[in-house]
């Protein structure tokens, strides 16, 4: 998948209950497939009274084959459901008074071969987890999809719940005549059934029978119903040699996005990512059609189900959107695409080795979109936004190695991460470098071939590294993929005037220095005084297994601007430290290379979180430099992070002016832009950066009124998306009241809308608001007690982080006191979002306070030890936002030096 948040009331029944028997061990699920073959699921779900209003559960019925080594032992079915009606195993009914509100189904004294039939009743989801049931607020009409990953298949239908009991799977689904009913497999057949849809004014029903998969893994099932807008294609091609196939192609988003639906762009990226595969992997697509679908409400960027695979309807580009954007989505498509093949047609073991789907699937959607696509900045966006994600995640206390030890399912719901998807794309882009292009090609198609509807592991992954490449990839799998942490490469000049490159830091682990196989590129940049800009004069590839000194390398005369960059091309994965030279050149000149200058800035704002870089000299130049920078997609990136510098790297007596400053700067910006992608990202952050600054608040209740043109301001478009950043700033500052949202959301009732709308509710600056929010968030369920949906969550949790300090940081200590219950009451997608959420992490450090004596810190920290027994996961989460905090604390500390 695609990456990318009171009390309850007495007797309000919780969703989904966090039995401890829900965790599923790595143990008990190799003691289950050590004796287990499943061989085929036939599940049918009838979805009829989905459009009721209110619904709230659906029948299913199961039947699953599936063989015992150990005939007379028992097992279990792992199911998440609202009741369970009857179990029959081998022709007998079970007592299904043992199942219900359990995790589990005890299928006790098994034959060889087994037959076991569940009638049971699931509940629709409205966190994103498992089948997620979505009104409209456009049109009221009722959309449903599912997720499952790593575990929520279990919600919608008993199964055994780990991705090495692979099975075939054969769907059917009960509901209205007139709406889309899909799953992996295509349609076999349909027929009316009996009876009429609930909800809809009579209208009938039919059944719908779709083929059976392929052997697959129960998390990438998946089932879809609703009035979707469908477009159809295909695709016909193939492998070199071999016969060639054809795939039939949809695209599907709800009913009132249809007219924003760009399909033409969608189906060729499609076409061209399949020609693409084919010929990288040689390996014949094998699930049959291909269906893309954008679905509301949606926890991620999007979910490689063979056959559906569900995006987030955020891709559907109903506002202006950046070419940025589109390429973003490109890549999703294209990292989705990949595992077809890595993740579906070979999947991992177990959790420990998700990196062998999510690190290829993320090195390979950049790699597609760069060879199979008209963008050419792929890498940039690789270097510059995908790393800085693994950079931060690598440098927490919380950090693990790429291939990580995942004891159960709920630290392998935490672990798509920073680590698991960039981390591993970038050593993989390493990886390439380091054996040849043609190797890991090569490597990957015999690993698909060896491996074909089963189960790998690194082991096996590295033997036919070792094969092809002829070289033992041991001691190179143990610096990279086992060890965890940010190598530090340096490049620096030594006494004789000549280039030293090496890698500095030390192994977390062992404590001692560390060095790891690098194939790098370094390369000197040198100004050219008729451009301006940092120009390549030269560069030297090298193999490096410690301290190395370079040649062939010549620099300019001393005193003159120079870059010497020690990552040229983006090859390996490593903080850059750069030496004083090259940053003061980069802080006052433009570097004329687009990836080298990508990877700069990257270094930057690396240092400004490490307190080597002050914030307010990093946001100079991004006030000079950065903004004028060509590739929108590093502009946006920059922006995030000077709106992250001024909120929580800047010491308190130099926020405000930093801020105005900022502000006005990007006020000038949009101005002198006329329209544009840069204009639109600095529209944004603007916005942002407004709900904490008063100083541009004019300007943007003028851009609202319509007064753009006077304000000599042209091309940006005021559109839905817009309106709502700018009235939530307002609103933070008290500038704009209730009536005036209802009024902006009543003109146009839309998904995003109805978010925006209470966002901005749980932002008005008043005690008795906040403490409203604050209550929501924590119960997760809206003023009349209904269950808040995950976007619906998030909203009011980020809400309520908006206004004065004072007011929000009161709730400091009832935050601590809830988090454990939040954990145990809400799913974990849920409870992330919360305890994430609202942790007081952005916060001022007083004059002469060392960091971790700052009140907050001292209060998660005694949080932590007085809670050792906490789940693991949640102490994750609360470890995490210690560390980000203290982060903050000691950039602030050291720009005050
Ligand atoms: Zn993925």
């Amino acid at each position: 998948m695609t990456i990318t948040d009171t009390d309850a009331s007495p007797g309000a029944e919780t969703p989904f209950p966090r039995a401890a028997e829900e965790n599923l061990t790595r143990d008990e699920a190799a003691s289950r497939s050590a004796h287990l073959t499943v061989d085929a699921y036939e599940v049918d779900v009838d979805l009829s009274g989905a459009a009721a209003e209110g619904a709230s559960t659906y029948p299913v019925s199961t039947r699953i084959l599936f063989r015992s080594a150990s005939p007379g032992a028992e097992t279990f079915l792992d199911y998440l459901g609202a009741a369970v009606e009857e179990v029959i195993l081998n022709g007998a009914r079970l007592d299904p008074a043992d199942h219900v509100g359990s995790a589990r189904i005890r299928l006790p004294e098994l034959a060889a071969e087994n037959v076991v039939e569940i009638r049971s009743s699931s509940r629709y989801s409205r966190s994103g987890e498992g089948l997620h049931r979505f009104v409209d607020p456009s049109d009221g009409q009722v959309y449903l999809y599912t997720q499952y990953e790593p575990a929520d298949s279990r919600r919608v239908f008993p199964v055994f719940e780990q991705p090495d009991l692979k099975a075939t799977f054969r769907f059917s689904l009960i509901g209205p005549q007139s709406w889309e009913l899909r799953s992996n497999g295509a349609e076999v057949s349909r027929e009316s059934v009996s009876g009429t849809a609930a909800g809809l004014d009579g209208e009938g029903l039919v059944r719908v029978s779709f083929a059976e998969t392929r052997r697959m893994s129960s998390y990438i099932t998946a089932l879809l119903a609703g009035p979707y807008h469908r477009v159809d294609g295909s695709w016909a091609g193939g492998v070199e040699g071999e016969s060639p196939i054809e795939v039939p192609l949809a695209v599907l988003c709800r009913a009132s996005l249809a007219e924003h639906l760009d399909s033409e762009e969608l189906l060729e990226l499609t076409r061209s990512g399949l020609d693409f595969f084919h010929a990288e992997f040689a390996f014949t697509y094998p699930w049959g059609k291909y269906d893309q679908v954008f679905v509301p409400e949606y926890n991620l960027g999007a979910m490689e189900n063979p056959g559906l695979v569900t995006f987030t309807e955020k891709y559907v580009f109903d506002t202006d959107a950046t070419d940025a954007q589109r390429e973003t989505r490109a890549n999703t498509l294209m990292h989705e695409m990949a595992h077809m093949w890595f993740g579906d047609l070979v999947t991992m073991r177990w959790w420990d080795d998700l990196w062998l789907k999510e690190s290829f699937a993320d090195y390979m959607g950049s790699l597609a979109v760069d060879e199979a696509t008209d963008w050419t900045t792929s890498w940039i966006s690789f270097a510059n936004g995908r790393k800085a994600w693994a950079y931060v995640q690598d440098q927490l206390p919380t950090t693990h190695p790429i291939v990580a030890d995942i004891t159960d399912l709920e630290a392998a719901d935490q672990n798509f991460d920073g680590i698991t998807y960039a981390k591993g794309a970038s050593v993989l882009k390493q990886l390439a470098a380091f054996v040849g292009r043609e190797a890991f090609r090569e490597a990957a198609r015999r690993y698909f071939v060896r491996h074909a509807f089963g189960n790998a592991s690194l082991d096996d992954f590295l033997s036919v590294l070792g094969e092809v490449s002829g070289r033992d990839m041991t001691s190179w799998a143990a610096a990279w993929l086992q060890t965890a942490g940010v190598p530090e490469l340096a490049a620096s000049v030594d006494d004789a005037g000549r280039v030293v490159v090496e890698e500095r830091g030390t192994d977390p682990a062992t404590g001692g220095p560390i060095s790891r196989p690098h194939v790098v590129e370094v390369g000197v940049h040198v100004l050219d005084e008729t451009t301006g800009t940092l120009r390549r004069t030269g560069s030297e590839r090298i193999a490096l297994e410690g301290p190395r000194v370079l040649q062939e390398l010549t620099l300019p005369a001393a005193g003159a601007p120079r870059l010497l960059l020690p990552n040229e091309e983006d090859l390996t994965y490593a903080k850059l430290s750069l030496d004083p030279e090259s940053v003061a050149a980069v802080l006052t000149h433009p570097v004329e290379d687009p990836l080298a200058r990508a990877t700069v800035w990257a270094a930057l704002w690396s240092m400004v979180r490490d307190g080597e870089l002050p914030a307010a000299r990093f946001l100079e130049a991004v006030m000079t430099l950065g903004l004028q920078i060509e590739e929108v997609v590093v502009v946006q990136a920059l922006l995030r992070q000077s709106d992250r510098a001024l909120e929580a790297f800047t010491p308190a007596e130099e926020r405000e002016r930093l801020q105005e400053q900022f502000a006005a700067r990007l006020a000038e910006f949009i101005a002198e832009c006329h329209g544009g992608d840069r204009q639109r990202a600095a529209a944004r952050t603007l916005a942002t950066i407004s709900r904490r600054t008063p100083a541009q608040l004019d300007l943007l209740a003028a851009l609202l009124d319509g007064e753009a043109a006077s304000l000599g301001i042209t091309g940006l478009a005021l559109d839905e998306e817009l309106r709502w950043a700018f009235l939530q700033a307002l609103t933070t500052h008290g500038r704009v009241e209730r009536n005036a949202l209802d009024a902006e959301l009543a003109g146009r009732t839309t998904a995003r809308g109805r978010i925006a709308h209470r966002l901005a509710l749980a932002a008005r600056p008043r005690p008795a608001v906040k403490k409203e929010a604050f209550a929501q968030a924590i119960s997760g369920r809206d003023d009349d007690g209904e269950e808040l949906s995950n976007d619906h969550l998030t909203a009011t949790v980020e809400g309520f982080r908006c206004g004065p300090a004072e007011l929000v940081d009161a709730y400091e200590e009832d935050y601590f006191a809830a988090v454990v219950d939040v954990w145990e009451r809400m799913s974990q997608g849920q409870a992330t979002r919360v305890v994430a959420g609202l942790f007081p992490g952005t916060q001022d450090l007083t004059a002469g306070e060392k960091p971790q004596e700052h009140p907050t810190a001292r209060r998660t920290a005694d949080w932590l030890a007085a809670h050792q027994d906490a789940p693991a996961a949640l102490r994750r989460l609360l470890i995490e936002e210690q560390d980000h905090l203290l982060r903050s604390l000691r950039a602030q500390q050291s720009a005050r030096r």
